[in-house]
This record gives C-alpha cells, structure tokens and sequence, in this order.
C-alpha cells in the first residue's frame, strides 16, 4: 500500500513535512549522570535509522524520549511534525514503540493480546478482529493466534510484539534493539518485516548492538558514545571515514614470504601466519597495480584476499573500548 510518508505538519512548510524525526540540543542526566549531551538527529520520512552505540551510550534513553515515555531535560525535540513538549499526545499517537521488554501478555493468546491492543486503539470490534487476523496472518502467527503467548519462541514473541505495535497504524515506530537475542533465521525474518514496513513508508528509528543489522537495513546511522553523536552517516560514508582497507597475501612456502617481506617493505608483515598485509582501497585499479607489481618482482603468493573496512572497525575506531555505562560519571564531570 503506498502511503503519504507523513501528516502534514501544522507548523507548515513542505520541509518540515517530510521529517519524521528531529531534535536539536537533547539532553538528558539521570541525577548528576549525564548520558545524552545535546544530541542533533534528523530522519526523514520513510527512511530507516539506526542509533548505535556501545551499552549503556544512552540509546534506550533517547527512545523513551522520543516517543514520550520520560522528558528530554532540554532539547527541541520534534516528532511526527508535533513538538514534545508541547502536544505529546499528537507524537503518540503517530508512533509506535517497541522495547526490549515486551508488551505482549504471556498468558493470554497471541490472537488476544491483538484484540486487546485493538480495544486500546477504540477499533470497533468487527474492525479489530479483522486488523488483528490480517496482521497476525503477515507475521505468520495465524497458526499459534490461538495458544498462549508464553508458549512462543523468542521470534514468535518479538513479532507478536511488532503486530500489536501497528495494530494502531503507526507511521513512525521505534524498534529498540528488535532482533537482541534472536537466532539467525528469527533476525532475517525480522528485517524483512522491517523492509515491508519501509516499502510501505513507515519511518523506522532502530536501536542496535549489531553493526551488521545497522548495515543490512539503516538509510542512516548514528554512533553513540559518551552522550554524543560521535559520528554519522550512511554505512559506506562511516566506513570510509577509516582508514584499514588492505590486501592481504599469504605464503606457505618461507623462502618465498621471505624474500616477500624484503621486497615489499611498506608491508606489514605477520611472520607466524607468513601473510604480508598492504594498504589498499580495494579499487580494481590498485588491485591491478599490485598483481603487476607482484608479477614484476616474480612473487607469487598462495592466496590473495582483499579486505575493506566494515562496520566493526568503525564502531572499534569511534567508540571506547570500555563500557559507556562506566564512563558516564567522567563525562557529567
Ligand atoms: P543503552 O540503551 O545505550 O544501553 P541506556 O539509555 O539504557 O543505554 O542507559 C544510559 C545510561 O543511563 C546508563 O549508564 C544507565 O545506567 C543510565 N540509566 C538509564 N536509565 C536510568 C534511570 N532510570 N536512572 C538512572 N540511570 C539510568
């Protein structure tokens, strides 16, 4: 179903209108913790954007504000074209959340717990039963709709918890750490339900611990550490914000790798894994140089492979390597 990506904002003009997700300057202590220091993020309507961060950055906390459940100590923070500090109900009714800490009731069934949120949305009743059966049937719960929730696998759960969260329609959800702690095939069933979400122009704000999942499926990221944004962009923009691209070769033979090492001197060499490590973008160009040049010195190595930055190493580079939670107290300082 394509779909207007937003309400119209009330504070008028076309920019406005297409921004789902704003806020300049917010910030947040808990007592003297300081734990966000005057965040800026901006998401456009439709598009994905996931908050990463290493525990306790503050990522939970920036939900709750933005989807109203505490107050940002400062900040203008603006939501569905409503600010929060003037119309929080407008935001939340444009909104959905879903948390780490579920909201589905375990003892009740999945086809209940739909109902329920149905009831909460004021749905007439004959509407309700027919927007919780059509969810459930695009969630493929249809069949376990009828036994009780407690009985379902973590997957079933987190998409049971999905379906009751657009039971209300949303056009912005927020998905605080959605696939933590699901198996591999329950985490690719989640994006796809994540994409089919975006294809229908619902704006996605993401919280993640996993760089692959902030890869797979983010328009944006931001990188979250000691209360700021240490870094955003679109996945490729932060990777080539660091360095580390190379090429690797490894010998088996040592009289080989050695006389390796000694004609390419600007290599890093391992000599226990005999590998010698160049700096590279991993551009067809340079790879073609190095094959000449390796050709010309007559070196041949047993295996060549070619190594771009990932995600990874940008979280490494941007983040600390000890626990935000740890270092909240430096920051407050
Ligand atoms: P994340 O979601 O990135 O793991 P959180 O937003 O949950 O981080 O927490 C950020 C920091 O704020 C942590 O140091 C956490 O201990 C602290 N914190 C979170 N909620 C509270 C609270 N209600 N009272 C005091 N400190 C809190």
């Amino acid at each position: 179903m394509p779909s207007p990506v937003m309400p119209t904002s009330r504070q008028g003009g076309a920019a406005l209108s297409s921004v789902a997700v704003s806020a300049v300057g917010m910030r947040k202590s808990y007592g003297d913790k300081l734990v966000l220091d005057g965040i800026d993020l901006r998401i456009p309507a439709g598009s994905v954007f996931a908050l990463l961060g290493p525990n306790g950055a503050g990522k939970t906390t920036a939900v709750k504000i933005l989807s109203t459940l505490i107050t940002a100590d400062a900040g203008d923070l603006r939501v569905g074209g409503h600010d929060l500090a003037v119309d929080p109900q407008a935001v939340r009714a444009a909104i959905g959340v879903t948390g780490q800490f579920s909201a589905v009731d375990g003892l009740i069934t999945g086809e209940e717990n739909m109902l329920l949120m149905a009831d909460l949305h004021h749905l007439p009743r004959a509407e309700g039963r027919r927007v919780a059966a059509e969810l459930l049937e695009r969630f493929d719960l249809t069949e376990a709709a009828k036994k009780p929730a407690q009985s379902y696998s973590g997957g079933m759960k987190r998409r049971l918890d999905l379906a009751m969260t657009l039971v209300g329609n949303p056009r912005i959800i927020f998905l605080d750490e959605p696939t933590t702690g699901l198996d591999p095939r329950s985490r690719h069933t989640m994006w796809g339900i994540i994409r089919g979400l975006v294809a229908d122009g619902v704006t996605v704000f993401l919280t993640t611990q996993y760089l692959e999942e902030a890869d797979e499926l983010a328009d944006r990221i931001a990188v979250l550490n000691n209360g700021k944004i240490a870094a955003e962009g679109s996945a490729e923009e932060l990777k080539r914000l660091i360095p580390g691209g190379h090429v690797r070769l490894r010998f088996t033979d040592p009289a080989a790798y050695r006389s390796a090492t000694t004609t390419l001197r600007e290599a890093t060499a391992d000599d226990e894994a005999l590998t010698l490590q160049l700096p590279s973008d991993g551009s067809q160009r340079e790879l073609r140089s190095i094959l000449d040049w390796l050709d010309t010195a007559g070196i041949e190595a047993d295996e060549l492979t070619v190594h771009t930055p990932d995600l990874d190493d940008v979280f490494f580079a941007l983040t600390d390597k000890t626990d935000n939670a740890d270092q909240s107290k430096e920051t407050a300082r």
